[in-house]
Order: structure tokens, then C-alpha cells, then sequence
């Protein structure tokens, strides 16, 4: 053993070397043909790394063939590229031989291949090929053949899978929990913006303690306008430019315009209906925007948790949503104060009727009394007469349910006996 000194290992499902040899019967379990031939790698880098460290043989060169293209793409790759099994096993042979260079060789110049297809002993006695290897080992190693063509998708590749998540530029009203809060916070920085603009020109600030009538509209159309724009930005582009809308957008059929203040607009065929502006021509609102859910929630509460119906019917009266009825029910199913107030009461199983309720009996035959009242009762029919209170008997028939009325004066026991001789 010297600096020399190559070994060379050959590999086949099954392994053999010149100076040693050593074959593995397949398991039973069904295996596929890539990973014996990778098994078969194993045992020859096993096989290797213990006639290295046997022999001391620390410092030689090691070539390795495998007639495999599929295990030499394996081996070319880092282990984790590979299935648990694959990556197992190659991490384990780059473990025991690190030094060792793989190359290809073909099944016919393989003397491992011979173990595998069966071959005499007496017939192996004398095959070179199995004694001394292919003829090229003999020669110089830049003459051995080495196909460089590897599998170019070998099997067993571990799948990755990378998911990434755009987020969405996030909506300006989506820092408001809720409309008017959102209207008013508008408002105020607008009107800081105009103060500046007046203090540059020298004009008056306005200095309001609250907030007027104009401003929370002009807030409020252009909250409006950020989320037309936000969904519907070709279309707004398209209607300015004045040229036609895309075919394929979903406001085509609602005929859109853009009304003074840039707002997006149906134009139906009320133009010429006594309806006011807003009803003829409803401003469009996107039915995904948080505009929408904002603006549902406040009217649902200021209609002090109003209904479907009548949601559908004031939020119609000024805007246009698209599916606007599902959107609606959605709000209220989400209102707590609604879900609340529509529990059932809980209710008791009642008792069996007594015999006399039940029991075919002539009328009044058994009778209930109860006293209903107090009642404005007046004497007669003059203009001047006063009012006085009275009371009314109510005789029921247990029977029949059929009820007799008397007019009692007062509450006293001689009214009643008064009415009850009457009855
Ligand atoms: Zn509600």
C-alpha cells in the first residue's frame, strides 16, 4: 500500500470487486430497479470504506462505477433534494466513501453486472472481466469512458412547495370601524387642508366648533370616490377619457356616467321620472368595498335595526350596490343587538285541561268570572254629562267559551252580587 495505490469499485444491483466481492439478494418487498441499484451503491461504499480503513488506505484515489445513470444523478445532488430513502442512503455513501468519484459505466464493461445475470463458477474462473475489469482500466484514467449525460429528471425528487401571499394595498377606510366615524376624521382633514391653503393666501381660517352639513357631505363623496376607483379603475379612466367601457366589466349593462363630481353613476331609463336626482341616477357602490359595509351597518342602525325590506328600500333610495339584498341580510345575521332580540322565549309544556273544559255540557253550566277594567263610563247621552269609572264582569262557559258582559259600578261585593242576580 502505497500513495499509488487506486481502488476501483463497481457496483450493479449486486457488488463486486477485484479484490473483493460481495452480493445482496433483493428483498421480497417490491423495490424499485433505481433504489437496489442504489442499495448496491451502498454496499460498495460500505464495502470500500472498511478496505480503507482495514488496509490503512487512507490517502488513495477511489473511482467508483455504477451502470445507473439514475443513482449518479442522485449522488450528484445534496441528499435533501431526494426522498427520505434516497436521501438516507446517499447522505450514508457520501459518509463512507467522501473522497470517492462516481462515474458511468456501461452494463457491458460492468464485471458487477455478471453476478447479477448468473454466471458459472466454473465460467467465472475464467472471465477476465471479472478478474481484471473492463480492458480501458488498464490504461490511463483520462482514456476511461465517462458518460457525462445524467437522467435529467431522475425520480424520488422531494417535492417543494412555496406558497406566497400578495398582500393587497390596504383600503383607506379599513382603519374605521365605523361610517360616521370615518365621515367626520374625512371632514376634519379636509378642513385642516383648506385652513392651510387660506392661511398661505392670507384668507380667514375656519374655526367651527363642529362640523357642517357640506363638509360631511363633500367627505363623503370623496370617501365614495377612493373606493370607485379602487374597484373600478379602467371603467373611471375609460368614462373620463370618454371613450367606451372594457366589454367584459360588469358595469356595462347599468349604462355608467360620471356625474360633476367624478362620481360613477347608473344611468337607467328614469331620466325622465319625477324621482329625485339620486333615485333616477344612484351613485354605483362597489359591492366588496368597505364602503359598503360601513355605510350597511349605519343605516342598519339608524333605522334602529331596521329589516331587509326596508334596508333594500332606504339604501335604493341613493346608492346602487350589486347584490345588495344578500349583502343585507349578511349585516343583520352580523348585528348583535339583532341576533339577541330574535331569541325564542322559552315556553312551558302545559298542564291537561280539567274535565269541566273538556266534557259536553250545556252553555254556562260551569262558569269562570273575571273582572276586566277600569273603563270611562258615561251616564247618558247629554252633552254635559261627567265620566265615571265602571268595571265589566266577564262570565265565561268553561264549555263552550261563549262569554256573557255585565257593568259593574265599582269593585265593591254588593256590585258584584248586583251583577251577578243579573246574569
Ligand atoms: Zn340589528
Amino acid at each position: 500500500p502505497g500513495q499509488d495505490t487506486q481502488i476501483y469499485g463497481f457496483c450493479d444491483a449486486i457488488t463486486s470487486t477485484l479484490l473483493v466481492a460481495k452480493g445482496k439478494v433483493a428483498p421480497l418487498k417490491t423495490v424499485s430497479l433505481p433504489r437496489l441499484e442504489l442499495c448496491g451503491a451502498l454496499l460498495l461504499a460500505k464495502l470500500v470504506a472498511t478496505i480503507q480503513r482495514q488496509l490503512s488506505l487512507q490517502a488513495c484515489n477511489i473511482f467508483l462505477w455504477s451502470d445507473s445513470e439514475i443513482v449518479l444523478a442522485w449522488l450528484e445532488k445534496p441528499p435533501c433534494t431526494w426522498k427520505t430513502y434516497v436521501s438516507n442512503r446517499t447522505s450514508q455513501i457520501r459518509e463512507y466513501v467522501p473522497s470517492g468519484t462516481w462515474r458511468h459505466v456501461a452494463s457491458g464493461d460492468n464485471p458487477a453486472d455478471l453476478g447479477t445475470r448468473g454466471c458459472k463458477p466454473q465460467d467465472l474462473a475464467a472471465n477476465s472481466l471479472w478478474w481484471h475489469g473492463p480492458k480501458w482500466l488498464s490504461c490511463h484514467s483520462d482514456s476511461w469512458p465517462n458518460s457525462k449525460a445524467r437522467s435529467a429528471s431522475p425520480p424520488e425528487r422531494r417535492k417543494i412547495e412555496a406558497y406566497h401571499a400578495l398582500e393587497d394595498e390596504p383600503d383607506y377606510l379599513d382603519r374605521f370601524s365605523s361610517y360616521s366615524r370615518a365621515i367626520r376624521v374625512t371632514a376634519y382633514m379636509f378642513r385642516f387642508l383648506d385652513n392651510v391653503r387660506n392661511k398661505s393666501k392670507g384668507q380667514p381660517s375656519l374655526t367651527l366648533p363642529h362640523l357642517t352639513h357640506s363638509e360631511c357631505q363633500a367627505a363623503k363623496k370623496r370617501i365614495i370616490d377612493l373606493s370607485q376607483k379602487r374597484y373600478f379603475p379602467s371603467e373611471k379612466d375609460a368614462l373620463r377619457a370618454k371613450t367606451a367601457i372594457n366589454k367584459k366589466s360588469s358595469l356595462l349593462v347599468l349604462n355608467p356616467f360620471l356625474d360633476k363630481d367624478g362620481l360613477l353613476r347608473v344611468n337607467g331609463r328614469l331620466a325622465h321620472s319625477t324621482l329625485s336626482y339620486n333615485e333616477r341616477h344612484p351613485i354605483i357602490i362597489p359591492t366588496k368595498s368597505r364602503f359598503c359595509q360601513l355605510y350597511l351597518k349605519f343605516m342598519h342602525e339608524l333605522l334602529l335595526h331596521a329589516e331587509t325590506r326596508l334596508m333594500l328600500q332606504m339604501v335604493r333610495q341613493e346608492f346602487f350596490i350589486p347584490k345588495l339584498k344578500p349583502l343585507i341580510k349578511k349585516c343583520i345575521f352580523q348585528c348583535k343587538a339583532c341576533t339577541l332580540y330574535k331569541q325564542k322565549t322559552r315556553t312551558q309544556i302545559m298542564a291537561a285541561l280539567p274535565p269541566e273544559r273538556c266534557t259536553f255540557t250545556l252553555p254556562f253550566s260551569t262558569t269562570g268570572v273575571d273582572f276586566a277594567g277600569p273603563f270611562q263610563i258615561k251616564a247618558s247621552v247629554l252633552r254635559s254629562n261627567t265620566y265615571f269609572k265602571g268595571y265589566v264582569a266577564v262570565f265565561v262557559c268553561f264549555a263552550t267559551k261563549a262569554v256573557h258582559l255585565e257593568l259593574c259600578s265599582d269593585l265593591t261585593t254588593e256590585a258584584f252580587r248586583a251583577a251577578f242576580a243579573r246574569f
